[in-house]
């Protein structure tokens, strides 16, 4: 690969235009590397490497057991590569490396092993006779399956669609984020080694209007695996409506971190800072809403405001720093005027609330910011920040806490604290989200179904049930009279 190469039909190349562009380094601004700025022409070829890939060539046709064997290789070789993927991710992001290097690529590692698995067990079911027929059902590939990932978890989340499309004998494109695209062109270096044939998997780099927007309108994608704002999602939405494509929308989230009375506090203090200050609050699932129960408000603020101190914001390369720089300028500017909203509304910033000094005078950096007193109503309360910024709201009694938590247009994830397994029950029962975890924020895994209720989204990504979204079923009758 060379510099400002995209990756097409098993080969790298210019973007037909020539253009290129620099994703920018937010904890120094100096630009990264050289990167292709593609265009609504470089979709047409890699769809059409894709099509052709998909209609004539090996893969969809290829033996599973062999197809699982090379998406098993994919995960063998970035976990061989993890410290180049880990520098790549987290010079782009700003995420720590030790988000990167320990957590988030050795997880994409394991999607692809858990999805090469799959890749034999993806089968029909028999019907048996109905009316003098033989029937059963086939599961198929969807065919061309066009992605499009943010840039909060890169890899990760383009992990999340590429092992199970893959392993279901799929073809695809994939877009990358602007800010964001080192690792993807990286891995269609690692597709290249693990035997990957051409026009399988393509990478086209460049802004989400206009590359993005060719792959949802392109006829010859059969579907769309989104994940981003649920404003893009929307317009992805309307404009797959002419063409009928499959998509699944992983969006947005304002999702509640509910503690009782009851909970174990230490455990819940350390909660609720992983909970929003993970990757620097750029996490879908963020708890960025924290709701009390009033009779432990005060222990709890006074335990959560102490701790929230060791929380170093620095070089996301140095393992001192627990907290790198938000992504990009753009970014920055929309946390700090939240933070500047918070405090117009009447919340209390009871820690940070401004951007971080960490000594070079450059840098996208925020402190880890705390409000109270804020209301279900605030703009701080309603709408996702996407950065290090946490709501802290009172409750009265269990009813309450639920119905507070469940008042948000959205529905990714939530979480509650309590020792008592009933009202844990109740609770994960009644709340609307696709995620809910008792005694624990951000837990993953690649066996387990991640998605969102109302407006973040629907379709699944990871488990069985992510992987059903890459196939079609076919019902087959065989007539035997
Ligand atoms: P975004 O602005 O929606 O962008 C996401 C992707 O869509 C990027 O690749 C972007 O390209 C592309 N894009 C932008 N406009 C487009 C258009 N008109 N047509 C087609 N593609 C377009 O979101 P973001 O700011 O990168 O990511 C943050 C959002 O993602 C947050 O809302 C977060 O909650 C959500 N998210 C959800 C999940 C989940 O699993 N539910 C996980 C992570 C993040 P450019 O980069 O070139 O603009």
């Amino acid at each position: 690969m060379k510099a400002g190469e995209i990756f097409v039909g098993g080969k790298w190349q210019a973007t037909r235009s020539g253009e290129t562009y620099q994703p920018i380094n937010p904890a120094n601004e100096e630009p990264i590397g050289v990167v292709g700025k593609g265009d609504k022409g470089d979709i047409d070829l890699a769809v059409t490497a894709a099509r052709k890939a998909f209609d004539e060539g090996p893969w969809p046709k290829m033996s599973p057991h062999e197809r699982g064997r090379i998406v098993w290789r994919l995960g063998d070789l970035i976990q061989q590569n993890l410290d180049e993927m880990a520098r790549l991710e987290s010079l782009c992001t700003g995420k720590t490396m030790f988000d990167s290097g320990k957590v988030e690529i050795p997880f994409a590692a394991e999607v692809f092993r858990y999805y090469a698995g799959w890749a034999t067990k993806i089968h029909g079911e028999t019907l048996g006779l109905r009316d003098n027929a033989f029937t059963f059902t086939l599961r198929q590939p969807v065919g061309v399956v066009g992605a499009i990932v943010p840039w909060n978890f890169p890899f990760l989340l383009s992990s999340w669609k590429i092992a199970p499309a893959l392993a279901a004998g799929n073809t695809m494109v994939i877009k990358p984020a602007s800010q964001t695209p080192l690792t993807a062109l990286r891995f269609a270096e690692i597709c290249q080694e693990a035997g990957v044939p051409e026009g399988v998997f393509n990478v086209v780099t460049g802004p989400g209007g206009k590359v993005g927007m060719a792959l949802v309108r392109d006829p010859r994608v059969d579907k769309i695996a989104f994940t981003g704002s649920t404003d893009v999602g929307k317009q992805i939405m309307r404009e797959a409506a002419g063409t009928l494509k499959r998509l699944s929308l992983e969006l947005g989230g304002k999702s509640p971190n509910i503690v009782f009375a009851d909970a174990d506090m230490d455990a819940a203090v350390r909660g609720a800072l992983t909970g929003i200050f993970y990757n620097k609050g750029e996490v879908c699932a963020a708890g960025s809403r924290l709701f009390l129960e009033d009779s432990i408000h005060d222990q709890f603020m006074s335990k959560l405001t102490d701790r929230v101190k060791s929380l170093k914001v620095g070089d996301p390369m140095d393992k001192a720093t627990r907290m790198g720089p938000v992504v990009s300028k753009g970014q920055m500017d929309t946390v700090l005027s939240y933070i500047e909203s918070g405090k117009q509304e009447g919340a209390r910033v009871v820690a940070g609330g401004g951007r971080a000094d960490v000594g070079t005078g450059k840098g996208y950096f925020i402190q880890p910011t705390i409000f109270d007193g804020v209301t279900n109503e605030m703009k701080i309360a309603r709408e996702e920040i996407f950065g290090p910024v946490l709501s802290v709201i009172p409750f009265r009694s269990v009813e309450d806490g639920i119905a507070q938590g469940n008042h948000t247009s959205y529905g990714l994830a939530a979480a509650v604290w309590t020792r008592d397994v009933s009202k844990a029950l109740k609770a994960a029962k009644a709340i609307r989200a696709g995620t809910v975890w008792v005694n624990a924020y951000n837990l993953f895994d690649a066996a387990l179904p991640f998605g969102g209720f109302k407006e973040s989204g629907f379709g699944r990504e990871m488990g069985s049930v992510g992987l059903d979204s890459y196939t079609e079923v076919k019902t087959v009758w065989v007539d035997l009279s």
